[in-house]
């Protein structure tokens, strides 16, 4: 496919950062790709030359594992993850297993959609986690919090954003997307929350959530890597509260959330930066400084 553009993720960070084993190397980053397909080869027929297509996080699965058999291949023991062990988005072209690859919906330009395909898909997958929590808590108010508010607002439920101390910028964007309360993630929110989304890689984020959630509340963690989780007394988690952590997607989830993402309508709020400043797009994730998604462009962007 001819990439036209490719929304960065914090994972590519983790990737960059050597904070995840085993990652292909040499490597190309990059796993929100959207782009047209230029050339079909071996049995890909679900596409067609010109068609628009999107490449997310996963790859590659086995179909055969135990995992793979019983509707959970985000689990697959032999799962290949785009931009870590497959080649990625940071291009002008790249090449993907159609299988694994979906159709963008119409309406979304390419900027805006490239970030649907891991901030919206993932986010989403760790909104279902949350059950049906009326009061909604998300720490890190980054790409895929901003999502994700868009969609919990839809379903009609009420939302809490943490930022770093001190944000105002994104405790702002967080109210400017319907959270009816922002403030520091060393606050407590007005009162108790039903489930909480934490985005920020950042371990002691999980006591910290424990101690605002009401009894049987869950705190999912969305992130692929975090750090240590400081020890905390079990009674935070007691009186069934519970603690989980969300990996990959299916492809079951890409379908259902970019089904879903133009009934909202999701509006993403991206940060364009051309394909060679990957590594200036990277240093303003890690700096905090992204409002929405930053979003590598490669060639011209299309429709
Ligand atoms: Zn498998
Ligand atoms: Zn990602």
């Amino acid at each position: 496919m001819r990439v036209h553009c490719c929304a960065v993720c914090r994972t590519d960070l983790h990737v960059v950062d050597e904070e995840l084993a085993h990652p292909s190397l040499p490597l190309i980053p990059g796993h929100q790709i959207v782009g047209i397909v230029e050339k079909i080869g071996g049995r890909a027929v679900s596409f067609a030359v010109g068609d628009r297509v999107g490449v997310p996080w996963l790859g590659w699965t086995d179909g055969e594992c135990r995992y793979c058999l019983s509707g959970r291949e985000n689990l697959c023991e032999n799962a290949r993850f785009t931009g870590y062990q497959i080649n990625g988005g940071y291009a002008e072209f790249a090449l993907a297993d159609a299988r694994f690859c979906f159709p963008i919906p119409e309406g979304f330009p390419d900027l805006q959609a490239a970030p649907l395909l891991c901030a919206g898909l993932i986010g989403h997958r760790s909104l279902r986690f949350a059950g049906d929590a009326e009061r909604l808590g998300l720490y890190g108010f980054g790409a895929s919090a901003h999502i994700v508010a868009q969609v919990a607002a839809y379903e009609g439920r009420r939302i809490f954003a943490f930022t770093s101390p001190h944000d105002e910028e994104a405790q702002e964007f967080a109210r400017e997307l319907g959270a009816e309360w922002a403030g520091s993630s060393e606050e407590a929110p007005p009162e108790e929350l039903d489930a909480v989304i934490i985005f920020a890689p950042v371990g002691a984020l999980v006591p910290a959530a424990l101690r605002v959630v009401a009894r049987g509340g869950t705190v999912v963690c969305a992130g692929i890597h975090m750090s240590d989780i400081p020890s905390f007394p079990y009674e935070i988690l007691w009186g069934e509260r519970s603690v989980r952590s969300v990996a990959n997607l299916t492809r079951q989830d890409g379908l259902d959330f970019l089904a879903l993402a133009p009934e909202v309508p999701v509006r993403t709020e991206i940060v364009p930066f051309p394909l060679e400043e990957a590594n200036q797009a990277l240093d303003a994730l890690r700096g905090g400084r992204v409002r929405g998604a930053a979003v590598l462009v490669a060639a011209v962007a299309g429709a």
